[in-house]
């Protein structure tokens, strides 16, 4: 074969040469193509086993950087790397990124006509491209495993392969016609790549898509870079605005419960002069394709949105994601987080929690047939355990997908970063503790949280004339504290394993053991006041402060306005390419120059993100820049 990707590695030495192949060193090719210097986690073992040729199942995290792992063995084996993916909207997005490293790729889906898939069909033919984009329904056209036969075909990447089952939230049906695609290619191997998948799923993707004693590689799901924080609702939107205000450069999401409230919340932020746009499943599609288009190109700073705008998101500098509501779920929740600081660089995630909004979930969930809501009443109640625990937020939050968090405190969430306040509470305790008794004596059957609460506060409610709770010594002995205050107070002495909430939906609360012993040897209870308000406690500079994954030192020696400078530049050039900026240069290679401040080509290319492609591309424009900079700076020292 001659074909001119089949050259023999072409020297290094040339900052511009084209994809290099039989790269002996995954690392210097990592350097080479994408100017990374160091592998995530896992990444090296997965391209060492699919360029060997095994069949490989991987679950990384959001942002743990899966693309890498069919990208790069596509550069550094030798024919086709087959890459299918249900989200159309990004693959040229993809492509476009793979080009500006130098990295010949190109897609086909149903956006193409006729003539433009014809012409890049004769392109894989001729052998021009080392990856291919394909959506699973482009299966279903007549020919089009025999036009595959012809290309060469080396390796077959499957995107977000969780699609495949139908125990997953995002099944595609036509993801089923890919087990097609491992009998009409049956040597060559496949590379499965999920970030959601629970036991059940990950089942279904190993046998749906016939994967032979595959390698499964599953990488912690700490991300290390987002700041988690609860802020307790009241007073939200003026916290919200003064947020936001604070990364008035900064891309995020607020997610909220409702279309009419995505409506509104964008609404009222555009008033407040903020760039926000509304994203949900009410809109036109071309609407919300549009909508999503601007703030991918940093057009629009804020998505309003609801959970419909999800996993075609791979803008990698979301800075902050906030829930503006209650999640319905842990999993949920950290999907949406998930989005945040894919880039690696600091981000944050701030939930505004009331009891209000549990109140309406729970509405809601009333209104769910008899089998779902058991199941969503758990999700809800580990949800709100999240959102009141005093403990490390991180460690719930992983401990929910089985994770245990071995760095404590984690550094990253409020609880960890301001240790919550604690006070005596044996009084309260003491009370509530025996109200759980003599109401389980009087009547002889258990109740629930609300109720005992009335009782405590002496409010005469239908159910307690009823079963004459009015008549118990502790009717009415915590009058003095509020009525959310003693809700508080009660799911407290849950999480403190003093009482137990019984399983589902007219759940009942019960003294444990542990809740007798305080009970009778009056036992100090230590409980926490509630979440700090944001910005309280330990000053924190930025978001941008932390140092983060153990390298570099977050904003130390970062030089703001050449940064600034230098997002203006990658501007200029992603829109004379009308492409995301993103694709020129990631944040994380910004900050790394205005910190820095590279001289020359030589410096430059020491700087993580830049492969010696973009070197070549944009090398002389960004160190122009700089220079100008500098000299505007060395001038203005003089005077
Ligand atoms: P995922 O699909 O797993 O969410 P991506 O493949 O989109 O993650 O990668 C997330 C971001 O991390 C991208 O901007 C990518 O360029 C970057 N990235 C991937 N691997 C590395 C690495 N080894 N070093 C630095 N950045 C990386
Ligand atoms: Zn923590």
């Amino acid at each position: 074969m001659t074909q001119p990707r089949m050259r023999a590695p072409a020297g290094r030495e040339s900052p511009c040469s084209v994809a290099t192949l039989f790269d002996a060193d995954p690392s210097t090719a990592l350097k080479h193509h994408f100017g990374f210097d160091a592998f995530r986690p896992l990444q090296r073992e997965i391209v060492d086993d699919v360029l060997g040729g095994r069949d490989v199942f991987a679950l990384l995290p959001t942002g743990g950087g899966k693309s890498l792992c069919f990208q790069l063995p596509a550069v550094m084996g030798s024919g086709l790397t087959i890459v299918v993916s249900p989200l159309i909207a990004l693959m040229k997005d993809q492509v476009d990124a793979l080009t500006a490293s130098g990295i010949p790729a190109t897609y086909l889906n149903s956006t193409l006509d006729w003539s433009d898939a014809r012409a890049r069909l004769r392109g894989l033919e001729a052998g021009a491209y080392r990856l291919l984009y394909l959506a699973p329904e482009r299966l279903a056209l007549p020919h089009a495993l025999d036009d595959l036969q012809r290309l060469g075909v080396a390796r077959l990447a499957i995107d977000e392969a969780h699609c495949i089952s139908e125990w997953g939230h995002d099944f595609r049906p036509d993801y089923r016609r890919l087990a097609t695609l491992r009998t009409a290619f049956p040597g060559i191997p496949v590379l499965a790549l999920t970030a959601t998948a629970t036991e059940r799923v990950r089942r279904d993707i190993v046998t749906l898509l016939g994967l032979r004693d595959p390698r499964c590689y599953v990488a912690s799901f700490d991300r290390p870079n987002l700041l988690y924080r609860v802020l307790p609702k009241g007073d939200t939107f003026a916290t919200l605005l003064r947020f936001v205000r604070e990364r008035s450069k900064e891309s995020g999401i607020v997610y909220v419960a409702s279309r009419r409230q995505a409506e509104s919340l964008s609404d009222k932020l555009r008033a407040a002069g903020i760039a926000a746009l509304p994203y949900h499943a009410g809109l036109e599609p071309a609407a919300r394709a549009y909508n999503q288009e601007r703030f991918r190109r940093d057009d629009a700073r804020v998505m309003c949105a609801t959970i419909a705008f999800g996993m075609g998101i791979d803008k990698p500098n979301v800075r902050y994601v906030v829930h503006y509501d209650l999640p319905k779920n842990l999993e949920g929740y950290y999907q949406e987080t998930g989005r945040a600081g894919r880039d690696g660089l600091p981000a944050d995630c701030l939930l505004f929690y009331s009891a209000a909004d549990v109140a309406k979930q729970l509405a809601f969930i009333d209104e769910k047939e008899e089998r779902e809501r058991a199941h969503a009443l758990a999700g809800l109640r580990l949800m709100r355990h999240y959102a009141e625990t005093a403990d490390c937020r991180r460690s719930v939050l992983l401990g929910h997908f089985g994770e245990m968090l071995e760095r404590q405190p984690c550094d990253g969430c409020d609880n960890c970063r301001t240790p919550r306040l604690r006070y005596d509470g044996t009084v309260p305790a003491q009370k509530f503790l025996s109200n759980v008794v003599r109401v389980r004596a009087a009547g002889g059957f258990s109740v629930g949280l609300h109720h005992l609460v009335d009782v405590l506060i002496g409010k005469a409610t239908q159910n307690v004339l009823a079963w004459n709770h009015d008549a118990l010594t502790t009717f009415g002995i915590g009058k003095d504290v509020a009525r959310d205050r003693w809700l508080a107070i009660g799911r407290e002495l849950v999480r403190l394993g003093l009482l137990r909430q019984t399983p589902g939906l007219r759940s009942t609360l019960e003294l444990t053991d542990s809740g007798r012993r305080t009970l009778l040897e009056r036992a100090t209870v230590l409980m926490t006041s509630g979440p700090q308000a944001l910005g309280g406690g330990k000053k924190r500079a930025s978001t941008t402060s932390r140092a983060q994954n153990g390298e570099g030192d977050g904003d130390g020696g970062i030089d703001g306005a050449l940064f600034e400078e230098l997002r203006t530049v990658r501007r200029r050039v992603a829109d004379e390419r009308d492409v995301p900026a993103y694709v020129i240069f990631p944040d994380t290679a910004l900050r790394a120059m205005a910190r820095d401040v590279p001289a020359n080509a030589g410096e430059l290319r020491r700087i993580p993100g830049v492969g010696d492609k973009k070197l070549a591309d944009f090398g002389e424009t960004f160190l122009a820049a700089i220079a100008a900079y500098r000299d505007r700076a060395a001038t203005s020292r003089d005077e």
